[in-house]
């Protein structure tokens, strides 16, 4: 059987570009990772997994150690993983793991279940014999004493007059095979109320793959969710190519008051990589040549 060529695309988020060298090299190390495992024969599903565990070690990002705290100075993450045979597993406001986007293939592989929030989540990920872990870092922690002194707010902020530093880490490639999988992981936005869950682990919200390609969003989660904005992108995906269907996707977002970054690959390996953002920090290969946010 033909070989498909294998690409990787991963964001860290579409919030500016703070750090930027932190950001480079992050994505850079992750990619190079993952593309390996592609070259190697490997799956796309492996690939995206171990892109995203050393994305969330990487304390730059918003997801894993060096998550955003919420409102309540604790760290709640979600994650979501899928491939385009329609397999899904996510986790929601979960706390204590080390690296949320295993324990959401897990919920796709081990269980009956799409989504697990919350303490549920977090005894799944033990009965795994996952370890507990602290993933705050002592830079999350200031900016969070920084930001809770700004706020006029008592418990509610409006998350749209606060927002603005979206870092969560998106994934996507395609194996050898013509699998596509995606993955992404956040610790949400930065104050959210504790308990809140954003787009990322909702599907076709932070996330989509099927037969045409896949998807992984950015930005501020309400408003991806409330258009479904990944699964939106990859239906475009269906009559247009990526870097069209990403246009058309973020026009539309636009237009709706939400801001976003999408990244994904459609089955012929064509890029999508874009936002309506200040900045998105991404990293592609393809064909052996890598490509990274300026
Ligand atoms: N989309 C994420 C959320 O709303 C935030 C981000 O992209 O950094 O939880």
């Amino acid at each position: 059987m033909k070989k498909t060529a294998c690409a990787i695309i991963v964001n860290g988020g579409a919030g500016g570009l703070n750090f930027p060298e932190r950001r480079r090299n992050g994505l850079v190390k992750a990619a190079s990772i993952g593309y390996s495992i592609l070259k190697q024969g490997g799956s796309s599903l492996d690939a995206v997994e171990r892109t995203s565990m050393l994305l969330e070690d990487t304390t730059v990002f918003n997801a894993g150690t060096g998550s955003y705290l919420n409102l309540v100075g604790e760290v709640e993450m979600d994650a979501s993983i899928m491939t385009d045979k329609m397999e899904f597993g996510a986790v929601a406001a979960m706390k204590n793991v080390r690296y949320p986007i295993s324990v959401a293939r897990l919920v796709m592989e081990k269980t009956d279940h799409l989504l697990l929030c919350g303490q549920g989540a977090t005894k799944f990920a033990r009965i795994m014999g996952i370890k507990p872990y602290n993933p705050e870092t002592k830079e999350k922690r200031r900016l969070w004493q920084r930001k809770k002194s700004n706020i006029k707010h008592s418990y509610f902020p409006k998350l749209k007059e606060i927002a603005d530093s979206y870092g969560t880490i998106g994934v996507v490639a395609i194996d050898q095979n013509g699998l596509i999988s995606v993955a992404n992981s956040t610790g949400g936005i930065s104050l959210n109320m504790p308990g809140r869950v954003g787009d990322t682990p909702v599907i076709g919200g932070g996330v989509y793959a099927d037969k045409h390609g896949g998807v992984t969003a950015t930005g501020h989660g309400e408003e991806i969710m409330r258009h479904l904005l990944s699964f939106r992108a990859v239906c475009f995906m269906s009559s247009y190519r990526a870097r069209i269907a990403g246009k058309m996707a973020i026009d539309y977002a636009t237009k709706y008051g939400c801001r976003c970054g999408l990244v994904g690959l459609d089955k012929k390996g064509g890029i999508l990589c874009a936002n309506n953002t200040r900045a998105m920090s991404w990293c592609y290969i393809k064909n052996g040549r890598m490509r990274v946010f300026k």
